[in-house]
């Protein structure tokens, strides 16, 4: 089982080289993949960085590569970069650019494709499927190139895709992961807490997600981290606003704009429920929920406090709440 692993971490090397070689060296690779990149911003230093690579839009391209060169059709298999169909055998990722998912310690796990074109009908981003090297609820995209800056910085800002690590990189900023699109999981969070207590979650100003989140990240608060959350203007993503603004501004936005998350959801919700008596009375309860959470009572309290003044009702009634629901989890 053990030597089974290693050699899915040798396929993957193998990938990343391969999908580098054929975004470099290869005229679709130059013509489709390179230029794509150029388009979108990043430099050749950032292109590097990354390891980004390409796929080329044929059926067998890489997997008959990578047997030619004696890799095990089996292990090719397991990783989900070939697909066996009876005696057949296709490549998983065709005509994408190629983003590699490192672990903290670097090793190549999984992959991340892109596809060119604005075709609504496929899928953006194709991923790697999981594997006995790749569970995508453990690795957080980006952690290899950040956690130096992590824990000099003492703060860890969360993402939600591939483009907005890199273009935050290429900007200055280092200490940045991505959860690739899906609800950040525990595991991912103790990973970020191994490196700082503190995280700063950064939506893409498209609104729709940022209700969904925000229950999510309760999770984090019950692993006693600080969380601060930031949002960006309607129709921009980290990785658009990073590109438009020096790095000058885009901390000074981050500084400006960055609110503690229990005083934003506080604000968020008590908006929403405005004149609505039943609304309002769920809202307090959900947010007495989230302050539940955190374990630090001394943090709950101060809370408390605060959330009393932003949903104007009493603390002693916010108090009672938090015990019932304290007593309710015991
Ligand atoms: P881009 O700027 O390249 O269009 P993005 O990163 O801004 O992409 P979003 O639509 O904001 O894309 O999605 C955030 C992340 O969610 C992506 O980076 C990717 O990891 C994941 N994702 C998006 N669409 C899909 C999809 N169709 N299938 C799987 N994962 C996806
Ligand atoms: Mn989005
Ligand atoms: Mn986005
Ligand atoms: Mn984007």
């Amino acid at each position: 089982k053990a030597n089974a692993r290693e050699s899915l971490y040798l396929v993957s090397e193998f990938a990343n080289t391969y999908f580098q070689k054929t975004l470099h060296k290869t005229n679709p690779g130059k013509a489709i993949g390179l230029s794509y990149f150029k388009e979108r911003g990043f430099t050749p230093e950032t292109i590097k960085k990354f390891d980004l690579g390409y796929s080329l839009d044929e059926w067998q391209a890489f997997s008959d590569e990578a047997l030619k060169q004696g890799y095990n059709i089996e292990f090719l298999e397991k990783t989900g970069l070939t697909i066996v169909k009876g005696d057949k055998h296709f490549d998983r990722f065709k005509g994408r650019v190629m983003f590699p998912i490192k672990s903290m310690s670097g090793r190549v796990l999984g992959f991340g494709g892109r596809i060119l074109t604005n075709d609504k009908k496929a899928a953006k981003y194709l991923n790697s499927p999981e594997s006995d090297i790749y569970h995508k609820s453990k690795v957080l995209y980006g952690i290899y190139n950040a956690k130096q800056a992590i824990a000099k910085e003492d703060n860890c800002y969360l993402v939600e895709g591939y483009t907005d690590v890199i273009q935050f990189h290429q900007t200055g900023i280092h200490n940045v992961v991505s959860s690739s699109g899906t609800a950040l999981t525990p595991e991912q969070i103790r990973l970020i807490n191994r490196l700082t207590n503190n995280i700063t979650v950064l939506f893409d100003g498209d609104a729709a997600g940022i209700r969904a989140s925000l229950r999510g990240i309760d999770l984090i608060l019950e692993q006693g981290m600080n969380v601060k959350v930031c949002g960006f203007p309607e129709g921009e993503d980290p990785d658009s606003f990073a590109r438009e603004n020096t790095l000058e501004e885009l901390t000074t936005y981050l500084e400006e704009h960055a609110t503690d998350f229990i005083r934003y959801k506080a604000s968020v919700l008590v908006d929403e429920a405005k004149n609505d008596p039943i609304k309002r009375a769920e809202t307090i309860k959900d947010i007495v929920v989230s302050i539940s959470k955190i374990p630090d009572r001394i943090k709950q309290e101060i809370y408390l406090r605060e959330c009393s003044k932003i949903m104007d009702i009493s603390e002693t009634v916010l108090f009672s709440t938090l015990q019932q629901l304290t007593q309710k989890a015991l």
